[in-house]
């Protein structure tokens, strides 16, 4: 047993040795597979690595390589750069965040020549010490400390201004700093003595040109204001003979004498008007005024140029637009007169056509208005479209040569149109035409559209008895914008041919008597019964007497009053209505438009009445005779001083009722000697302030301002007319004086 037991027991002990042997030979077959993949992977690594750092070297060659390329290259960029630095005028300095200078090129350390402290390290603070410690800047009235002071705080600031500083030498050096973005300042000083040099020379030669200038516009003036004076005589007396009995030669002559003048004062004033705006004399006045009426004015006044060539003279007014403006509308009527005048003058067939367009400015609620002139002329060619706005500049050739003009209108007009605050421009094609157009804004006193859409009630169809007048053309499209239907024949003497039944309205020219020469009066009489008439005139024509109550139109007529003139009418052709009644005042506050016809002034004299006394103060001899012919036809009393001291005398001696008074006189001049009047009359106390005119060729703007403020009531300038002296003494006669004019010469 125990043998056996011994047996099996070894059995199973070498079976239990044979089994661990084969599991510890499995785990070490499996040790063995994993260490040698694991060897392999390593050994692929291995090679990886080594082909890795075999490019890394080829790398670092390369690099190195490059890196001395570079070096290279940045030392040359170098070099050149501040060889290039060296080569420029002026300074140039890097500062770094300390404030030590880093580089500065030879022009920026010339100024410290032997100092050798001022090199690459050296501070800013001590640059300026040396600046002025060394007298090398001229401090130009401060201290040392204040100009040390003053440039250090200077520097600190972010950014630097730029600073002018004057050297000892006279040089003046601009120092222009500027902030790097590494904290470095980099510093340029500019020798800016040339240009200081040129700029004081041009300041200096302005001062001069402006004191010729002035010379210029003050001897024009005077001038304009010498051959004013002459003038007057020439004018005035040419004037007057036209009034006496002449047989056709000598008319011919007074009248060429006239126009001749009349045209030579139109020169001077232009000239006088070119050298108030060049001294800045000029002001613009405000006013209500009506547009589309100025425009019409000008037109008409340029009818008579047109009469003898083909040319239509054209209005095209937006109709969206309002008429009534603030502004000046004398200078913008001359700005018209200028540019239409042009059109007229420099267009032989077609047309010029005015067109007026308003734009809402978004300026204020202004309206932006464009006007422009176009015509059918010989144009301009294109390399004189800017000279021709120069004064006294004028196209020169052959076509242009045979135009009378001084080359001053397109100056002034240009002057008034930027005193207004607008633009001026043009477009012209040689032989072709042109287009001149300008640009003002204004406010309008009523609101766009306001014209627009009038209508009337009742009024549908219009006879219009017409002469050869071209207003017409112009009135008869009016009416026809208002909706109407217009029959037109050309002579009153084909009036009885018509039926008047189905017509609202007779518009009549009284001039359309075609060759018959009839007395309008009595066809009108004698055909037009109860139909309402209103009679065509124009500025130049006479009154038509004989018809009493009957509106008189004066053409050229805005739409605003031609409409309310036929607004009236239309009123009054509602049966309810008497229609006659309409007329037996009419308005005389809109523009005069409407007059009465056979209107008499005439007052009712008394017994114990005396004449109206008139003194004139001038001391020109020729002028005092003009004067008294001119008020020939007045039943007054005159009295003539030679100057401001007899004026005064007169005034205390003779107590005049109206005094016209010359401002240039010896010995007291017009405004003192009406100062001395109204001086006398205050002391004398009571009411008494006698009108007093001012004769003047003075005709500078602004004047006018000084004279009125001296105390004289009106303006008069010379040469002196007929007409206005009449008005300004039929407007101050006395209630208590006899009639000054025959009721003849109050209706001609
Ligand atoms: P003036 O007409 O008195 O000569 P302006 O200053 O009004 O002076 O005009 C200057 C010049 O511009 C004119 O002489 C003319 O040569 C030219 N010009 C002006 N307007 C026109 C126009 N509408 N057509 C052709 N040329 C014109």
């Amino acid at each position: 047993m125990v043998t056996t037991e011994l047996l099996a027991q070894e059995r199973r002990a070498r079976l239990a040795a044979q089994r661990l042997l084969e599991q510890k030979q499995e785990e070490l077959f499996s040790a063995n597979s994993k260490l040698a993949k694991h060897a392999h992977s390593l050994s692929d690594e291995i090679i990886e690595k080594r082909n890795e750092a075999d490019e890394l070297k080829g790398e670092n060659i390369q690099v190195r390589s490059d890196l001395k390329v570079a070096t290279v290259k940045a030392g040359i960029a170098e070099r050149r750069l501040w060889d290039s630095i060296e080569t420029i005028q002026d300074g140039f300095a890097v500062f770094d965040a300390n404030d030590c200078l880093v580089s500065a090129n030879a022009a920026y350390l010339e100024a410290f020549e032997d100092l050798e402290e001022v090199k690459s390290g050296v501070s800013y603070v001590r640059i300026i010490h040396f600046l002025v410690e060394e007298g090398i800047v001229d401090t130009e009235g401060l201290t040392r400390a204040e100009w040390s002071d003053a440039m250090l705080s200077r520097w600190h600031t972010n950014p630097i201004e730029p600073k002018t500083i004057k050297f000892w030498n006279g040089a003046y050096i601009k120092l222009v700093d500027r902030r790097a973005r590494d904290g470095d300042t980099v510093s340029l000083a500019l020798n800016i003595t040339d240009q200081i040099r040129h700029e004081a020379e041009l300041t200096k030669a302005r001062a001069k040109a402006e004191a010729a200038n002035r010379a210029k516009s003050a001897f024009l003036a005077n001038m304009s204001h010498e051959i004013r004076t002459p003038m007057n005589g020439v004018v005035g007396m040419a004037d007057l003979l036209t009034d006496t009995e002449l047989d056709e030669e000598q008319n011919l002559y007074v009248e060429t004498i006239k126009n001749s003048g009349e045209a030579l004062l139109v020169i001077i004033n232009d000239v006088l008007d070119y050298s108030k705006i060049e001294a800045d004399k000029l002001t613009l006045k405000e006013t209500v005024f009506d547009l589309e009426q100025c425009i019409h004015e000008v037109v008409m006044l340029l009818q008579p140029a047109v009469q003898d060539k083909p040319v239509n003279l054209l209005i095209d007014y937006d109709m969206f637009m309002p008429t009534e403006f603030v502004g000046d509308p004398g200078r913008i009527r001359q700005m018209l007169t200028n540019l239409i005048g042009n059109g007229v003058k420099f267009t032989s067939e077609g047309h010029v056509l005015v067109r007026v367009v308003g734009l809402n400015s978004g300026d204020g609620g202004k309206t932006r208005i464009h006007i422009t002139i176009e015509d059918t002329g010989i144009g301009i060619p294109e390399n004189m479209v800017d000279h021709i706005f120069g004064e006294f500049n004028q196209v020169e050739d052959e076509r242009n040569r045979k135009f009378e003009g001084t080359g001053l209108g397109l100056a002034i007009t240009k002057q008034l149109v930027s005193l207004m605050g607008g633009e001026i421009w043009v477009d012209s094609v040689e032989g072709e035409g042109s287009s001149f157009g300008f640009h003002i804004s204004l406010a309008a006193t009523e609101p766009d559209q306001a014209l627009l859409g009038q209508s009337l009630e009742t009024m549908r169809k219009v006879l219009v008895v017409k002469s050869q007048h071209q207003g017409l053309t112009i009135l008869l499209k009016q009416l026809a914008v208002l909706g109407l239907h217009i029959e037109c024949i050309d002579h009153l003497d084909d009036l009885s041919t018509v039926d008047l039944n189905g017509f609202d309205l007779a518009m009549v020219d009284p001039r359309a008597t075609g060759e018959s020469g009839v007395d309008p009066i009595s066809i009108l009489k004698n055909n037009v019964n109860d139909l309402p008439l209103v009679l065509l005139t124009d500025c130049h024509s006479d009154t038509v007497k004989g018809l009493p109550d009957t509106p008189v139109l004066k053409m050229p007529v805005g739409r605003r009053h031609l409409f309310q003139v036929l607004e009236k009418i239309d009123q009054a052709l509602e049966p309810i209505d008497d229609a006659s009644t309409e007329f037996q005042e009419p308005s005389r506050s809109e523009g005069e438009i409407i007059t009465t016809v056979g209107e008499s002034l005439e007052l009712e004299p008394t017994q114990d009445q005396r004449k109206m006394r008139i003194l004139a103060a001038e001391d020109n001899k020729t002028n005092q005779l003009v004067f008294r012919k001119m008020v020939k036809h007045l039943d007054i009393e005159l009295q003539f001083a030679n100057n401001g001291v007899e004026a005064v005398a007169a005034y205390l001696e003779f107590r005049p009722d109206m005094i016209f008074m010359d401002i240039s006189m010896p010995e007291m001049d017009g405004k003192e000697a009406t100062r001395t009047i109204r001086g006398i009359e205050a002391e004398e106390g009571g009411n008494s302030h006698v009108p007093i005119v001012a004769l003047t060729a003075h005709a500078m703007e602004g004047d006018d301002t000084e004279i009125l403020a001296s105390g004289l009531d009106y303006y008069l300038t010379k040469p002196l007319r007929k007409a206005a002296i009449t008005e300004k003494v039929l407007e101050a006669v006395p209630e208590f004086v006899l009639p000054v004019l025959e009721s003849e010469a109050i209706a001609s």
